[in-house]
Parts: C-alpha cells; sequence; structure tokens
C-alpha cells in the first residue's frame, strides 16, 4: 500500500460572542483549524489536526509513494521539516489514524493498549470572578469531573489565591485542583516580564495550603534551574514544557528532573511517534507524563490515544469551559464531540484508528482555502 496524495484545508469558525481566553489579552473572535488528509492508493484515509501546518506546502512528494506504515522514517522527515519550517506534526498523526484504519485497530492499542479509559480534568480558559468559578466548580463536579485547572491572571496573584480558596471552600476535597500560572511562553503581541523564582516561591506556599495538585509553568519555559530549585523548595508538583519544541529539550527536562510533570503535546511537538518515547522516558525516571492538549477536538483525541496507550497519566487536560469554549466550539470539525462519561472519563473504543468522522458539511462551511 502506498500513500497517494496528502491534502490540507484551512478552516474558521467565527467566535460569537468572543472567547477572552486568560492567556491571550486579546478577544478571539475565530478559531481556526487545518485539516490534513492522507490517501492511500488502495481508497484508506486517515487524518489529523491540530496545528496549522505552516512551511508544509511543497513537501508532499517526501511522502508520497512510500509506504504509510513507515511510520519512524515518516518521522524523521517531519522532524526535518520542523527543524526547517513549522511544527507539521499533524501529518504525524494523521498517519497514525491511517494505519489504525489499514490494520482495523484503534491508535490506543497500537500503541500498546495500557489502559481503556483516562480520566480527564476540566481546563478551564477564561477568568470569571470567585463566585462564579466557584459555582463552575460545583457544575464540574456534577458533570463527574475529579479534577479541573484553574487560571491565574497577572494583575496581583493575591487576588487568584483568594479566588482559589473560594473554590476550594466550595468544593472541599471533592475536586483536585490544578493551577496554570501561565509564566512560560506569551503570545507575540504580550511583552509583560514572567515571574521569577521568589515570586514562584511565595505562591507556591500558598498552593501548598490550599492542597493544589499541581502549579503549571510558574517559570519562564528556558528556566530549567529556576524550575529544579522550586521543586527543591514546594511539596506542589512543578508542571511545564507544553510548548517546549524539541525532544532533546524534553529528554533534558526529563534527565535534569527539572518538572514533576511534563505536558508536551503531539500536535505540536514530536507527534505521537516522538512522544511515545518521551512518555516512556519520563515514566522511568518518576516523571509524570500528561499531554497538553489546548489545539482542537481532534489534538485532544490524539493525546488521549497515546496517553491511553502507552502512558499513566493521573488526568489529561480536556479544554472546556462553556459558553466561552464549549464542546460545540472546540470540536467543530468533528461529527460527534468528544465527552467524559459519567464518571469523568474518556473511554477509548475498538473503532479503526482515531475513531472520530469529520463533520464534512461544517468543514464546507468554514473552509479558508
Ligand atoms: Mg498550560
Amino acid at each position: 500500500m502506498k500513500i497517494e496524495s496528502i491534502e490540507i484545508s484551512h478552516h474558521r469558525l467565527p467566535l460569537d460572542p468572543p472567547f477572552r481566553a486568560s492567556w491571550d489579552g486579546r478577544d478571539r473572535t475565530y478559531f481556526d483549524s487545518t485539516i490534513v488528509r492522507v490517501r492511500t492508493d488502495e481508497g484508506l484515509e486517515g487524518w489529523g489536526s491540530g496545528d496549522l501546518m505552516v512551511g508544509f506546502e511543497g513537501h508532499e512528494e517526501l511522502f508520497i509513494g512510500w509506504d504509510p506504515m513507515r511510520i519512524e522514517r515518516h518521522f524523521t522527515v517531519l522532524s526535518h521539516i520542523d527543524f526547517h519550517y513549522g511544527r507539521c506534526w499533524p501529518l504525524d498523526l494523521a498517519l497514525w489514524d491511517l494505519m489504525g484504519k489499514i490494520s482495523n485497530q484503534p491508535v490506543w492499542k497500537l500503541l500498546g493498549g495500557r489502559h481503556d479509559r483516562v480520566n480527564a480534568y476540566a481546563s478551564s480558559g477564561t477568568l470569571r470572578d470567585a463566585e462564579a468559578i466557584a459555582d463552575t466548580a460545583l457544575q464540574r463536579i456534577e458533570e463527574g469531573f475529579k479534577a479541573m485547572k484553574i487560571r491565574f491572571h497577572r494583575g496581583d496573584w493575591r487576588d487568584d489565591i483568594k479566588v482559589l480558596e473560594t473554590i476550594r471552600n466550595a468544593v472541599g476535597d471533592r475536586l483536585e485542583l490544578m493551577v496554570d500560572c501561565n509564566q512560560g511562553w506569551r503570545m507575540p503581541w504580550d511583552v509583560e516580564k514572567p515571574w521569577q523564582l521568589k515570586d514562584a516561591l511565595q505562591v507556591a506556599r500558598e498552593l501548598e495550603k490550599i492542597g493544589v495538585y499541581w502549579m503549571e509553568e510558574p517559570l519562564y519555559r528556558h528556566d530549567n534551574e529556576g524550575m529544579k530549585q522550586l521543586r527543591a523548595m514546594t511539596d506542589i508538583r512543578i508542571a511545564g514544557g507544553e510548548m517546549t519544541r524539541d525532544l532533546s529539550a524534553l529528554e533534558g527536562i526529563i534527565h535534569d528532573r527539572a518538572l514533576d510533570v511534563i505536558q508536551p503535546d503531539a500536535a505540536l511537538v514530536g507527534g505521537i511517534t516522538g512522544l511515545r518515547r518521551i512518555a516512556q522516558l519520563a515514566e522511568a525516571s518518576g516523571v509524570t507524563f500528561t499531554p497538553h492538549t489546548w489545539t482542537n477536538g481532534p489534538g485532544v483525541v490524539a493525546n488521549l490515544h497515546l496517553s491511553a496507550g502507552v502512558g499513566d497519566v493521573p488526568y489529561l487536560e480536556f479544554p472546556f469551559d462553556p459558553p466561552e469554549w464549549s464542546l460545540a466550539r472546540r470540536d467543530f470539525v468533528m461529527a460527534e464531540p468528544l465527552d467524559i462519561n459519567a464518571n469523568g472519563e474518556l473511554m477509548m473504543t475498538d473503532k479503526p484508528g482515531f475513531g472520530i468522522d469529520l463533520n464534512e458539511e461544517m468543514l464546507k462551511k468554514t473552509r479558508l482555502k
């Protein structure tokens, strides 16, 4: 069997009302998704999504005519494209979907089939006042979630601590709480400085009192030494690495034990092929691996298969903060949204590949080019 074509399409969902992401600073009035379809000469199609495939155009010929099952070879070419151009890992995801369809197996089983379900945590995206977030947290418990991630805003962190105390008082021990400090990276227009170690340490001491499960991105992304020191000075798990671009940098973080929780995203770095190595290396080194998934629905699904197949994640990120970030928005390219069961779990199925279909009608309506 050979790869016959690779087709890429770009789609834009208008967001009205806009989505105000806590880490952005600008209202988001639309949500873009790119779909990569790989077809074989026998009529099978795999697809992936999650990043915009910047710089891929013109490289199709490096894959056409090849056996789609030669995934490690394709990974090597994609890593070279990543070095020279953009992050084109959705093609790796599409190839995994295709390999599943060729072998009539779900991706999570091709990867090893370690777990048939994964706990989800509700990853919030917007800032609300204390009472409103406490109500939201209670709602998440009703829906079945066992964990939720709260965003800090970028004024005085003491205000965020007050919000967090209100949430803890409302939910008691019924919900694990994570905190994303979002100090690791910035949008291109945002030049505000990140926290330094002593800022992060003061926050960590407050989070200890509130019993927070992990503290995410407390320092700038390259400050591995700072992370390591912070780890040593607090009981709170330190998490990060969601936008780290290189597998070697992730390996370095694990080797140095700079984080307790490492969060690379298969749609943004290394694809499933690269991150399955990182998941295993992390586990062997006593570092928790649990992917970032804040791209789009198919990005969540790909990281879910990786997590179920090879990982041992305590909770997987499930971007969910309606009405601003609803399943309908997040999963607009998918025929059916991905949702948790009443126990807060994402259940794996035996459908081949990633087991999801595209919403072709919606894709037609939202197509840019
Ligand atoms: Mg994050």
